[in-house]
Formats: structure tokens, sequence, C-alpha cells
């Protein structure tokens, strides 16, 4: 693929409603809400569509997994009773964490959370906490190198319990 100016709200849009399909198709009895929150001031930015569209697809599908254990757990969990399962996907203008301006893209789950002492590995190739047949554990390992090779961060910030977010910040080069 090659860079070009991309409007990453569209891209977003395109790869949520797509990702969410293809895990319907698999996981039939799972729903959940999608909100979303797109700046319509982020500038277009030169980037390689189909990578960052790769990046937010296994963004996605980390967050719907995670939803749907904590969805199949509360039918057995008091703890969990009246679980609604949600994914917000945001996008603003921000500055990077080297101080330039760019645009920032985060997907938020009210899953499970990673705990405190995997966190670190996450981003490993191979690292998986999924059965076998269900993760490879490459997908953010794949998405670190695609948004370190459009010289942007990935970050990734959790609460136990809560939920998880992925932050893709993107320099505006
Ligand atoms: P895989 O999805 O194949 O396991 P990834 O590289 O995408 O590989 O993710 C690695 C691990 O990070 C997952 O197995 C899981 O333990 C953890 N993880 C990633 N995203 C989330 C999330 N949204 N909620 C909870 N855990 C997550
Ligand atoms: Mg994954």
């Amino acid at each position: 693929g090659e860079k070009e100016p991309t409007n990453l709200n569209a891209l977003t849009e395109e790869f949520l409603s797509m990702s969410y399909q293809s895990f319907l198709a698999k996981e039939p009895e799972f729903t959940c809400e999608l909100k979303t929150k797109l700046d319509p001031d982020i500038p277009k930015i030169s980037v390689i569509p189909q990578d960052i569209g790769k990046v937010l697809l296994n963004l996605f599908n980390n967050a719907f997994y995670a939803l749907n254990e904590k969805a199949k757990s509360s039918a057995d969990n008091d703890s969990y009773k009246g679980y609604q399962p949600e994914v917000t996907v945001k996008t603003t203008v921000a500055r990077s964490t080297s101080g330039d301006l760019g645009i920032e893209i985060s997907v938020k789950d009210n899953g499970n959370g990673i705990p405190e002492h995997i966190r670190e590995k996450i981003f490993q190739p191979f690292f998986t906490t999924k059965p076998t047949g269900s993760g490879t554990g490459l997908g953010l390992s794949l998405s670190y190198d695609i948004v370190k090779a459009h010289g942007g961060e990935l970050l990734a910030e959790s609460e136990e319990g809560k939920g998880t977010k992925l932050i893709i910040q993107l320099p505006n080069l």
C-alpha cells in the first residue's frame, strides 16, 4: 500500500461496522452497543489506509472478544447482572507524546480489562491469553509495528474488571 491523505473518521466507521459484522458472523449471540464520537475537525492525514485499517480491525476484534467473554460469564455471575457490553470509539486532534500535533483514535471497551502483570507483554509477538484457535497473539504486535512505521504511538490503558482503552496516536506528517 501507498500513503495517501486519509479521512480517519470515515476509515474508522467503515472498519467498525465491518469488524462488528464479521465478529457477529462467528458469534451470533453477541450484541454490543457501538458508540462513536468522531471529531469532524480532525485533518486528513497521510497514512496507508489498509494498514491503519488492519490496526483498527485488531483493536475492535480484541474489544469484541473481551466483551463477549464478560457477557458469557455474566450469565452465571451475579456481580455482572445487567451487564451491557459497549465499545466507544473516539477521534480527536491531539498532541502526541513527542509533542507533535496529530490525531488520536481511541477504542474503549467495558470488558474485564488486562491484568496488571501481563500489561507489559501484550505488544509482544505471540503473546496471547486466548485458547488455541482463538488467538495468534500477533494482533497487537503487528498493530504496534504499523503505528510506529507511521511515526505514531500505540498505548494501552486498562483497569481490571472495568475495561480497556487502546489509543492510536498519529502525527500529521
Ligand atoms: P490475540 O488477540 O490473538 O490474543 P493480541 O496481540 O491482539 O493477540 O492481544 C494480546 C493479548 O492482549 C490478548 O490475548 C489479551 O490477553 C490482551 N488484550 C488485548 N486487547 C484486550 C482487550 N480489549 N481487553 C482485554 N484484554 C486484551
Ligand atoms: Mg487480537
